[in-house]
């Protein structure tokens, strides 16, 4: 397929939004953010075999491209509006049915959040994928990492464990449990929530990387330490069925992939986190607080410092 070819194919569906005054077809897109709004720019490029699995469905690998960067934007609070799409294939992806279907899974998700694909580039070589994403934030209000102080307590919203539970079984070789694999492939972006937390949330990240590597960030920027409760974190019944009690623990505390967030609030602003939480209909718990020192300390129910076992995923099969 000749590379305009690819480019008229996408500009067609690429949708649209207000604030695009150009899009796809000129040598930069002309945009016009909302007057007094702060931009918030992320990028993120998934490589096949590194960041999905060889045989992940066209169309999951267009959402999760565009999922984990709306997933940063959510994290600092921002209200999604443009990307543009960065695409590197050659056979046996640079086919109409591939591009199409990789398109139905980008598009459907960028719809739903009312993002318009406003640019990109098209290259020859190994599939890579790089999305790059912005939205509005009101100065002063975005969620960053460096917010948290001693006495504020740690959440995350949704469960925790289930796409490192999914890959798992998916090295495991023993077939992958349809709501673990949902959720490894169709990562469902926080946008609401971080917009909610606006206000309330001091310091905030999507754990893409697992929770306690993704809290140390947090720990690190704010100059502060945590205290992790490992069975406080909240599993889905499909990962309590697919592992025992310390193989859960270890997906849930060091899995990525999950793109749920991990907040921090005063404790006396426990009842706007959980109406705010409330209002977009996301469940969020409590598994921690900040104390003073540095970087994360786990412990289990008894209050037993907790150390992950090191093992790799193909150790503990899930089967
Ligand atoms: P240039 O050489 O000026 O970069 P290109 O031929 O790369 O032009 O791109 C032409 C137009 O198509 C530009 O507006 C560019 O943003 C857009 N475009 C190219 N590839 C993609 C893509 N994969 N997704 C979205 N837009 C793209
Ligand atoms: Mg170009």
């Amino acid at each position: 397929m000749l590379e305009f070819d690819l480019v008229a194919r996408i500009r067609q569906r690429a949708g649209s939004r207000e604030d695009v005054i150009l899009g796809i077809g000129d040598d930069c897109a002309l945009l016009s953010p909302p007057p007094g709004m702060q931009l918030a720019v992320t990028t993120d490029t998934l490589n096949r075999g590194v960041h999905f699995p060889a045989e992940t469905a066209p169309f999951d690998i267009g959402w999760k491209a565009l999922a984990v960067n709306l997933s940063d934007l959510a994290a600092m609070g921002a209200r999604p509006a443009w990307c543009t799409l960065s695409l590197s294939l050659s056979l046996p992806e640079a086919t109409p049915g591939f591009v199409d279907g990789f398109l139905d899974g980008f598009l459907s998700l960028a719809q739903r959040h009312e993002v318009a694909l406003v640019g990109g580039d098209t290259t020859r070589g190994p599939l890579s994928i790089g999305v790059t994403a912005c939205g509005f934030i009101e100065p002063g209000m975005a969620l960053r990492r460096d917010g948290t102080t001693v006495g504020d307590e740690v959440w995350v919203s949704g469960t925790l464990g289930d796409a490192a539970g999914a890959l798992a079984q998916w090295h495991a070789k023993t077939g992958i449990e349809a709501s673990l694999r949902e959720r490894l492939d169709r990562p469902q972006p926080r946008v609401t929530l971080g917009r909610a937390l606006r206000g309330i949330a001091t310091a905030c990240i999507d754990v893409s990387d697992g929770l306690l590597a993704d809290l140390g960030h947090i720990c690190k920027a704010s100059g502060v330490a945590a205290l992790l409760e490992v069975d406080a974190l909240p599993a889905s019944t499909s990962l309590q069925a697919a592992a025992d009690l310390e193989k859960r623990r270890i997906l849930q505390a060091t899995g990525g992939d999950d793109y749920e967030l991990c907040f921090t609030a005063p404790a006396r602003a426990r009842a706007e986190v959980l109406a705010a939480a409330q209002a977009c209909a996301t469940q969020v718990t409590r598994i921690g607080c900040i104390r003073a020192g540095n970087g994360v300390d786990a412990v289990c129910a008894q209050g037993r410092p907790w150390r992950p076992q090191n093992a790799g995923y193909e150790h503990f099969g899930l089967g």
